[in-house]
């Protein structure tokens, strides 16, 4: 009998467009697989007719379709091998029949799918009777062409419309990468894609550093000091890893997670019963493994500009804030403020180096600061920061300070500098070791390298201010700030006194102590002065041994008590004893005083005082 080869080309031509066009160009292989086989079995009256797929993971070709059974899948190994040598030796060919050994009773002709260069099928063909042998070799080959590439076109179309789906799948991926700054959400996709394409694989995403909390996904630490060569060779060397146990069975594969900056983590593929991945499936794998890089990339980096802005923030305000001309207190106290609450930290301390080994805490430092404790951290940094003008990040003082008791574990320290002069440092301080992170230190030294100007120029506008406004030998207030005092006073009060004080006869103190004791005795006075006024009068030294009390919104007859007063105890203290004269004068809005009268008046009334005997109080009321 003849082998119906032409009738059974056309009968599968016809079923091949039948499949097409019922499925809508989404050729479902397998169902036209099935009728496929059916078709050779009847027309070309086969025993039974199977389909051998290759599996590139495993190396393997086993049977995906028969009119028989497809139990014993796996081919056996001596007919795999005897099908790869014949084609190996025909591969240029592409050979169109391979025929079996005698003894060989699964089946006796082979028909190849080839493509390019490659066999990815098998038709499979148990004769009884009939045998392909009987065709001519010009027969055959026509006959083998036409009838592989029926299947192939099939097995073409459904694989591209797996691909399709992949794509799809892949496009979602990097879709819902690109809509979201939902790191989770990609990452979720992701993995919920592999688990789609690859059902019976497990996935682990590897994170180098993640302090997040992430719901639902697989995530390990990247250990770096694991055992586990292959994931760290990974994420070193940003390639592709594999990891095989033959003895487990099963083969991973490590996928570095790589954005354009660098490498996030590795993606862990563990694949049961397998020993190999293939070409195709690596670079899908890959590429979801860089989507996933990407994703952690563009989250990293969301992170580090918001809390750059928020840097800058601090930075900003602060600055700002302390270039107010603000006093020297309330810089501190600010400083202190923004530094508690930008760090988290316990305890915050500024310190200022004094020439010598001396050391002055500056206000608005923590109370903790004038305890005994504080010691220990601010010797620790104050020589440190002397002589390297550094500042130095320590993550556990107890390691540097063994055998000490150590409370503060994380420590900061940032030198305060003017014109390249150290003048002190900011220490802040928490209880947790490793508390700081980096950010948090190199935030400190802007914060305190942009304040350090400001912290200098309110300490030397306090310094200035008391060097003008205080005598340098009485300790009292300089006649300009009394001057300006009492003007103000005048403007916003209803009244006020004024009492022009000269020491009587001092020339001859001068004369029988030396200027020493005179000046002693001016401190004297004046000190009688100041504990003989509140702290909202003035006593202020008028000039060489005259000196002066405002006292606002006090009226004359009160004015002229405290005069008294005070002219009885210099009298009764004084030593060697001296006595004084008093000039009082007054002032009440509705007289439309001004300063300079008021001063007039009261020399007037100190040098009646003076020609009326001395050690007196005299008194010019009025202008009038
Ligand atoms: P009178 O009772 O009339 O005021 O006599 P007086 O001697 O106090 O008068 P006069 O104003 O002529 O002399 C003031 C002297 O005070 C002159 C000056 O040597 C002295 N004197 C001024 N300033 C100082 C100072 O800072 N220290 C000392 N030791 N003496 C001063
Ligand atoms: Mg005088
Ligand atoms: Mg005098």
């Amino acid at each position: 009998m003849k082998i119906k080869t032409v009738q059974l080309l056309n009968e599968l031509r016809i079923l091949f467009f039948q499949h097409m066009k019922s499925s809508e160009g989404d050729l479902h292989f397998q169902k036209f697989l099935e009728v496929f086989l059916i078709e050779t079995k009847e027309q070309l009256y086969m025993e039974e007719v199977s389909f051998f797929k290759f599996d590139e993971w495993k190396l393997q070709y086993y049977k995906e379709a028969s009119t028989g059974s497809v139990e014993d899948y796996i081919m056996k190994a001596p007919a795999q091998e005897h099908i790869e040598k014949a084609m190996n030796e025909n591969k240029n060919d592409e050979a169109s029949f391979v025929f079996m050994p005698k003894d060989f009773r699964d089946f006796q002709t082979i028909i190849p799918l080839w493509d390019q260069g490659k066999v990815n099928g098998l038709i499979a063909l148990k004769e009884q009777g009939i045998s392909f042998r009987s065709l001519t070799e010009e027969q055959g080959t026509d006959f083998a062409g036409e009838f592989a590439t029926i299947l192939k076109s099939a097995l073409s179309i459904s694989k591209m419309s797996v691909e399709e789906k992949r794509n799809k799948r892949l496009f979602k991926v990097t879709e819902k990468f690109h809509s979201s700054m939902n790191m989770d959400a990609v990452l979720g996709e992701i993995i919920s894609t592999l688990h789609t394409v690859y059902p019976t694989f497990d996935y682990f995403l590897l994170l180098s550093h993640d302090n997040d909390s992430h719901e639902n996904l697989p995530i390990k630490d990247l250990e770096y000091d694991s055992e586990n060569v292959a994931a760290l060779q990974a994420y070193v060397t940003g390639t592709i890893q594999f990891d095989d146990h033959p003895s487990d069975d099963h083969s991973i594969l490590y996928a570095p997670l790589k954005g354009k900056q660098g490498v996030y983590g590795v993606l862990q593929v563990i694949a049961p019963n397998t020993l190999m991945f293939p070409e195709s499936e690596i670079e899908f794998i890959a590429l979801l493994a860089n989507t996933a890089g990407s994703a952690l990339e563009n989250a990293q980096l969301y992170q580090q500009s918001k809390r750059l802005v928020s840097d800058l923030q601090l930075i900003n305000e602060t600055s700002h804030h302390l270039n107010s001309n603000l006093r020297l207190s309330e810089t501190m106290e600010y400083m202190k403020q923004q530094i508690m609450k930008s760090f988290d930290a316990d305890q915050t301390g500024f310190i200022l180096l004094l020439p010598g080994e001396n050391v002055n805490l500056l206000t608005g430092s923590s109370d903790f600061f004038d305890s005994e404790e504080s010691e220990l951290y601010v010797s620790f940094m104050k020589d440190k920061i002397d002589k390297d003008k550094e500042s130095l990040f320590i993550g556990d003082l107890s390691v540097k300070c063994p055998g000490v008791d150590v409370r503060y574990h994380s420590l900061m320290a940032v030198p305060m500098m003017e014109s390249n002069d150290v003048k002190g440092f900011a220490l802040v301080l928490h209880e947790e070791p490793y508390f700081f992170s980096f950010e948090m230190f190199k935030l400190l030294q802007s914060l305190i390298h942009h304040s350090s100007l400001a912290m200098a120029n309110s300490m030397l506008r306090e310094e200035l201010e008391k060097m003008v406004i205080t005598d340098h030998l009485t300790r009292l207030y300089s006649r300009s700030y009394l001057d300006d005092k009492m003007s103000q006073s005048m403007e916003v009060d209803e009244e006020g006194t004024f009492i022009l004080i000269d020491i009587d006869n001092f020339k001859k103190v001068n004369d029988t102590y030396g200027h020493q004791v005179g000046d002693d005795i001016l401190i004297q006075v004046a000190n009688l002065i100041q504990h003989n006024i509140r702290d909202t009068d003035i006593g202020a030294r008028w000039g060489g041994e005259e000196m002066a009390i405002y006292l606002p919104r006090i009226p004359l007859e009160t004015g002229v008590k405290i005069a008294e007063r005070l002219k009885d105890k210099v009298g009764e203290e004084s030593s060697p004893k001296v006595t004084i004269s008093c000039g009082v004068s007054y002032w009440a809005k509705e007289q439309f005083d001004n300063v300079k009268e008021v001063f007039k008046r009261a020399d007037e009334a100190l040098y009646m005082a003076k020609n009326s005997g001395k050690n007196r109080v005299n008194v010019k009321e009025s202008r009038l």
